[in-house]
């Protein structure tokens, strides 16, 4: 497959995508179309009875955040906000223990929700991204690229995080705004299945989307090559 051909499902917009539609259409790089083996290959995963519940929970739980699913047609009437359906959905694959994986700038917002999975009875621990209190300099990091240049900073570590919650044997783990890197990092190493509740977004309140939603306007910059911040030239 050349670069052409690769999957381009987002810039897609094709009236019936083969995707959603028996016999639709796509565009040449429609992967519907053009990778019928590795979708039959990845399809056999389903096969595995624990990945097969977890998916069928995860779609029964989708499709319960709508109501009024009867009446036809049908007009989207989501009611479910993501704290809810977690909750749901963890009812839904028998979970008792679950974990937070959390980062120090959202301690408020990881007690709240301890406080909401524990009144809907579930057992519930929590690891601050900050645990081990490991100095930044253990990565090989030169003081001034710390945020508090010229102070102790530890690293945030999501794989201390993940190895606690693996020996605390959760059953399901929730992610509470690790900074972009850090939560990969935690999906890697951690053994349970984990969601996300919180994106963090230290600009926008934690709502990432909001910059794509305004990059016609006050976000246009971020189309144009190189995103350049007032920051970003104090520091050069
Ligand atoms: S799978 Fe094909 S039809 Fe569906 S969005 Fe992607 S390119 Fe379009």
């Amino acid at each position: 497959m050349n670069d052409e051909s690769s999957p381009q499902c987002a810039l897609c917009s094709v009236k019936d995508p083969a995707c959603r539609v028996e016999n639709g259409t796509g565009p040449e790089s429609c992967p519907t179309k053009n990778y019928r083996e590795t979708i039959e290959k990845a399809l056999k995963e389903y096969d595995k009875l624990e990945i097969r519940e977890f998916a069928k929970m995860a779609s029964i739980q989708e499709a319960e955040c709508y109501i009024n699913r009867h009446i036809k047609p049908y007009v989207l009437h989501p009611v479910k906000p993501r704290v809810q359906e977690i909750c749901e959905f963890a009812n839904k694959m028998r979970y008792n223990k679950l974990g937070i994986a959390f980062c120090a700038g959202l301690h408020s917002e990881a007690r709240t929700l301890t406080n909401i999975l524990k009144a809907q009875g579930f057992q519930v621990v929590s690891v601050v991204c900050k645990t081990g209190c490991t100095s930044k300099e253990s990565l090989g990091l030169k003081d001034e690229q710390k945020i508090r240049i010229g102070e102790f900073e530890s690293m945030c570590s999501p794989i201390v995080q993940a190895a606690l919650l693996n020996e605390e044997r959760t059953d399901f783990n929730i992610l509470v705004g690790l900074c972009v890197g850090h939560d990969s990092l935690f999906f890697k190493y951690s053994k349970a299945f984990t969601t996300v509740l919180i994106s963090k977004d230290r600009v926008l309140a934690h709502n990432p989307a909001a910059a794509l939603y305004t990059s016609g306007s006050y976000y246009a910059r971020l189309l144009r090559q190189g995103i350049d911040t007032p920051q970003d030239k104090e520091c050069t």
